[in-house]
Order: C-alpha cells, then structure tokens, then sequence
C-alpha cells in the first residue's frame, strides 16, 4: 500500500505572520482528512512559527532545501540538524528551481537525500524534463539520470523512506499541465527504474507525486492515475480552500 502524499510548497512566498495564518487554515480545514498524508513547507524563516501551529495537528511539516554539511562557513544555508531540531518531517531535494537557479545537480541531491535520511526524515526527491528535453525525445534518458542520480549508494529500506515528486519543469507554474496520460506515463517509467534498482514490491510503496500546475479543477484525474501517489503543490498551494480542494478527492483513493 502506497500512502497520497500532498505537499504544498509555499516557496518564497508569506510572511512569517502570513504563514502562521494559512498554516492555521490548512490545519483546521484538514483536520478530519485520515488517509491523505499532507504537509506544507513555508520558508525558512517562518518554519518555526508554523512548527507551533502544526504541533499536534494531521498536517506535516516539510522545508524547502536543505545544506548536506550539519554546520560551517556556508552563507545563507540550513542544516538537517537545525530542521530536525524543529521537527521538521519531509525536506523537497531537487526542486527545478533549485537545479535551474542555484547550481543543484545529481550529486548535491544525492548527498541531501542521505544526510535527511540520517537524521530520520523523508526527502521528497523531485525529477522533472524541460520542455526541450521532452520534445527531443530525452524524457527517458533525463528521468534515469536522475533518478540513479537520487537514489546512488541507497539501500532497499532507504529507498522505502523516500517519495518522489515528478515535476515536468514545463508544467511548473506555467497553468499548463501535463494530461493524466503524459503524467501516468512518466511516472509508470519512474516506478520502473525504482523496480530496476531495487525490485518489484519496493517500488510498489513508493509515493510518487505528481506536480506542476496542479489544482483542484485538475486534481481528480491526475490522482485517479495508477502510479500517481498525491501531488506537489505550488500556487495552488497559497490558498487553504484551493489547497484542500486538492487533498479531499485523495481521501477516496488507496493504491
Ligand atoms: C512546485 O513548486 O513544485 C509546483 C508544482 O508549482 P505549481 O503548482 O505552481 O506549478
């Protein structure tokens, strides 16, 4: 059985005193949601502060990025101790504006994922094409590479205590979406490099998220989808109403 994962991922986005209100209003609209796991990952500065809200609550905290060294002379970066320290669950590695903007590869996702996993928490490892890479035909290649990138020097039971996100990099705040079939398909290919790697019944309990333009209007097909486990959110994400919007047509569903 594999768990629906929706994340929302605020980027830099809200204030701190923003945060704790939309953090507020996701916990109160979710608090009867049981089968879905979310969480929401608000920035840095305000991890904290929502830390609070969340405490006690259905909702999981998730931060944005994360430095692979515990500490030192490395300007404007955070540990995975000082995150764990605030109790924080699920840390997004690899996001395609991180790789795009601030020089992520393969490697630096690689040593994230294992320094989160040290300390207990679960990477949301996110994978994702451009469009020029899916319209010269690389879409395969790209996924592998970053996926055997992700997962290098990782056990069957690491593997187990990570989730993906499929993020075309095109569909990522563009409104455009990919169709449930192009999505269900990338993640069918995904799921086969994790049995691959590893075999059959592990990559059968990964949780691999769709995300990229994702909201509610969209939300039920995508997830309907054999191998789409709960999505990754980003503006959608900003509002409690079209947030949950999001998380409620997963409820029903059990993969
Ligand atoms: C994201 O930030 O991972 C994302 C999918 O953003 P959006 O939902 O806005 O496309």
């Amino acid at each position: 059985m594999r768990k629906i994962v929706i994340a929302g991922n605020w980027k830099m986005n809200k204030t701190v005193a923003e945060s704790v209100k939309l953090a507020g209003e996701v916990v109160a609209a979710a608090k009867d949601i049981k089968a879905v796991t979310v969480a929401i990952a608000p920035t840095y500065l305000a991890l904290a502060k929502v830390a609070e809200v969340v405490a006690g609550s259905n909702v999981k905290l998730a931060a944005q990025d994360v430095h692979w060294e515990n500490q030192g002379a490395f300007t404007g970066k955070v540990s995975a101790d000082m995150l764990k320290e605030i109790g924080v669950d699920f840390v997004i590695i690899g996001h395609s504006e991180q790789r795009t903007y601030f020089g992520e590869t393969d490697a630096t996702v690689n040593k994230k994922v294992r320094k989160v996993q040290s300390l207990g928490m679960t990477p949301i490892i996110c994978i994702g094409e451009t469009l020029d890479e899916r319209k010269s035909g690389q879409l395969e290649s790209v996924l592998t590479r970053q996926v055997n990138g992700a997962y290098d020097g990782l056990s069957a039971d690491d593997a187990l205590r990570t989730v993906i996100a499929y993020e075309p990099v095109w569909a990522i705040g563009t409104g455009v979406t990919a169709s449930d079939d192009e999505a269900q398909e990338a993640h069918a290919f995904v799921r086969g490099l994790l049995a691959a790697r590893y075999g059959d019944s592990v990559a059968q309990s990964i949780s691999i998220q769709y995300g990229g333009s994702m909201k509610p209007e969209n939300a039920a097909g995508l997830l309907a989808q054999k191998d789409i486990d709960g999505g990754l959110i980003g503006g959608a994400a900003l509002k409690a109403d079209s947030f949950l919007g999001i998380v409620t047509p997963g409820e029903t569903l059990s993969k």
